[in-house]
């Protein structure tokens, strides 16, 4: 079941029913709103016209040979991960349709292996169909961007979430209490509903930046010492605090008692400057300790 984003997916049913598939199309928009799912169901949906649920195509894509993943390993996508599945899009399609790749994260592709589909783009052969998933589009090779077909999916509404998650068994107080800490990535919503884990951990990354606006410089080296050079940690902390100042805003705009002694103006500083430092870690080479040590000393 997809949840959200109506209008982004009734332009991928249109575009179906006009059988005028694009070679190329970019689905971009926040992390963690379900933009993976969408392009399967769309890719499903060119093999199955009623998306049955019941048919080959729609039981399974792992046995579909027209259809190709790649996701980030690591944090990375190998060029040479790009030239298996350019060989394999190369092929004629197993099914008579359409032959289809879609690249998971596909910012983290360096520019070589962006260059390297480029020409599949600019001159595709016969019926084929990349869609890059991203939520850094700017990361994109501008010829990609100018050359595919653009879906910006957004945040999904928090009544949506509550509404699915109640679906899927959770109490009304459960269901709008994760909705809250979700701020509208649907993913992240099932992760905490299915996962106790992620919940804890989300609420122990709220308790680490009360205690660390408190602490000594010490200690905050000591807490960047202990994440060592753990990208995917360190992002998904950023990541807790970036959602846990967004609210400390609201309540200090309606005068509400926050959590930590910042102004608002101190936040919003916060908010910025954890933005720009989720991206360097993301998006360069950059020493990430070093990166998030710079954050830690100014909370
Ligand atoms: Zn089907």
């Amino acid at each position: 079941m997809i949840v959200g984003n109506e209008k982004k997916i009734n332009i991928l049913r249109q575009i179906i029913k006009s059988n005028n598939i694009p070679h190329a199309m970019i689905f971009s928009g926040p992390e963690m709103i379900g933009k993976k799912k969408i392009a399967i169901e769309f890719i499903k949906n060119i093999f199955c016209e009623d998306l049955c649920g019941e048919c080959y195509f729609c039981k399974s894509i792992e046995n579909n040979p027209d259809i190709n993943i790649i996701s980030p390993v690591e944090g990375n996508i190998e060029i040479e991960e790009i030239r298996k599945a350019k060989e394999r899009l190369s092929l004629k399609p197993y099914y008579n349709k359409i032959k289809t790749l879609i690249i998971d994260d596909s910012h983290l592709m360096k520019s070589d292996a962006q260059n390297a589909l480029l020409k599949m783009i600019e001159e595709p052969k016969g019926d084929t169909l990349i869609i890059f998933i991203t939520p850094f589009r700017e990361m994109l090779l501008k010829t990609i961007r100018s050359r595919a077909q653009e879906i910006k999916f957004s945040l999904v509404g928090n009544e949506e979430i509550e509404k699915y998650l109640i679906s899927l068994g959770a109490s009304s107080k459960k269901a709008k209490e994760i909705s809250l800490i979700s701020s509208g990535q649907i993913g992240k919503a099932i992760n905490f509903f299915e996962d106790k884990s992620k919940m804890d951990f989300f609420n122990k990354s709220i308790e680490d930046i009360i205690f660390l606006s408190r602490s000594s410089i010490n200690q905050r080296f000591q807490y960047a010492e202990k994440l060592k050079d753990d990208k995917i940690k360190i992002i998904e902390i950023l990541d807790i605090w970036e959602r846990f100042l967004r609210r400390e805003i609201l309540l200090k705009v309606f005068n509400y008692k926050s959590s930590v002694n910042y102004s608002l103006k101190k936040t919003k500083e916060l908010i910025d400057e954890l933005e720009k430092i989720k991206y360097m870690i993301e998006s360069s080479n950059v020493n990430k300790r070093m990166a998030f040590e710079s954050l830690l000393i100014k909370l």
